[in-house]
């Protein structure tokens, strides 16, 4: 029994009765580093490391002010060492709140300084996902490692630009994929993998939300799309996760309200179905518009059906099987997430969520936008 680099076993353990399906899916499985059973460590409390690898957060929005920023007190590989942000009255404010000094405040203006600043190991860029090539090819040229957010870009030729910079740069680049990290979606995907469920039959995914008015979401320049972007990532990447196969084939609809000034320029509802290539089907949706909101994913198997509601919260995941709730222990995924990436840093070793996971996405979120458009299914190579 192989046991991580943080010393704790990983979720995919061993005497797993791997089914057919998921024998055909030793690739991703590898890239994913879930047949390695080097994935995703826990998170939860552990002596700090004597030199923590140094993080500089990038853009200092909600989600890096509410969920990454405060995850920090829960590393112990990874610690929050430089701020990066377009607003010197942020930097000030979270910079006294985290304790940065002066030295490692930067403005987007002053950010090449980083280069010479040896604390800084990694930048994680938490920014609209149209700015995220610029800024994480930006921070690899000045020789850091790079996170940035989900969806990785929107477009499938700047997620290579992306993997490309940091593969110059000698660089390593992860996508901020928290689900990956969150120990329910573990526990989740070892059912499928395991037999537990028996045959996969079939599964779902659907994530929605109400926005709000006047957001960067709902602008296509900034967000490169609508809820599929956006919250789809997660019903999306959820079918992949669970099935641990590649879709071949994508058929999908658009359903936008044409009354709402919301969706003039980003698309509201879109239903998709994904054909994986042991002929499993995957029904996946998002939305905007959806009141109230969706958070969720279910697999039927022969032997047991899994529904997880919510699914890929920040807090309060519930998994269970045939109705039976599955007794989970519950980790900080921000954490583990930075953590896991801080011993890749440390080891060389590709993360579990590398630029190619968020380029896969990526792919099939343009074959879902054509099908769409043309009212055709759309092969994937
Ligand atoms: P916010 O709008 O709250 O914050 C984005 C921040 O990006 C801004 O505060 C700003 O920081 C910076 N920024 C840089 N350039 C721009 C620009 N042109 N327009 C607007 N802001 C800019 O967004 P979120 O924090 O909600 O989302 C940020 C990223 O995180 C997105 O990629 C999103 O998809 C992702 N995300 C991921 C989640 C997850 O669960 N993995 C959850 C929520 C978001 P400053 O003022 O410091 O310059």
């Amino acid at each position: 029994m192989e046991v991580g680099s943080t010393g704790i076993l990983s979720h995919y353990d061993v005497g797993v009765q791997y089914t057919s399906m998921s024998i055909e899916l030793s690739r991703r499985e590898a890239i994913l580093g879930l047949t390695s059973l080097a994935f995703a460590p826990l998170g939860m409390a552990r002596a700090p490391k004597a030199n923590p690898v140094g993080w500089a957060v990038l853009g200092l929005g909600s989600y890096a002010t509410n969920q990454i920023m405060p995850a920090f007190e829960h590393c112990s590989q990874s610690k929050l060492v430089a701020l990066i942000s377009g607003h010197p009255d942020k930097l000030v404010r979270f910079g006294d709140r985290y304790g940065i000094p002066a030295t490692h405040r930067y403005t987007y203006d002053s950010m090449d300084a980083i280069r010479s600043n040896p604390d800084i190991d990694v930048v994680y860029v938490i920014t609209p996902p149209a700015t995220h090539p610029a800024f994480a090819i930006r921070a690899a040229g000045l020789g850091k490692h790079v996170c940035s957010e989900k969806p990785m870009a929107p477009t499938v030729d700047e997620c290579r630009k992306m993997i490309r910079a940091c593969s110059l740069a000698g660089t390593l680049l992860q996508i901020g994929y928290r689900c990956h990290y969150e120990a329910h979606n573990l526990r989740a995907i070892k059912a499928c993998r395991s037999g537990e469920l028996g045959k996969i039959t079939s599964m779902r995914s659907d994530h929605g939300f109400n926005i709000g008015r006047g957001q960067w979401r709902t602008e296509r320049a900034l967000a490169g799309g609508g809820s599929m972007m956006d919250i789809g990532i997660y019903s999306l990447n959820a079918l992949r996760y669970l099935s641990g196969e590649e879709p071949v084939e994508v058929v999908a609809t658009i359903t936008n309200p044409s009354d709402d000034p919301r969706f003039v320029d980003c698309e509201d509802t879109v239903d998709f179905k994904l054909t994986f290539p042991s002929g499993l089907v995957g029904h996946g949706t998002s939305g905007y518009s959806w009141i109230p909101g969706k958070n969720q994913f279910e697999v039927v198997g022969s032997k047991g059906t899994m529904v997880a509601n919510p699914a890929t919260a920040y807090g309060g995941d519930t998994l269970t099987i045939d109705g039976r709730v599955v007794a989970v222990e519950a980790n900080n995924q921000w954490a583990a997430q930075m953590d896991h990436f801080s011993e890749c840093v440390r080891s060389g070793k590709k993360p579990a969520t590398p630029g190619e996971e968020g380029l896969t996405d990526i792919r099939i979120v343009q074959a879902i936008y054509e099908s769409a458009k043309t009212g055709e299914p759309v092969r994937l190579g």
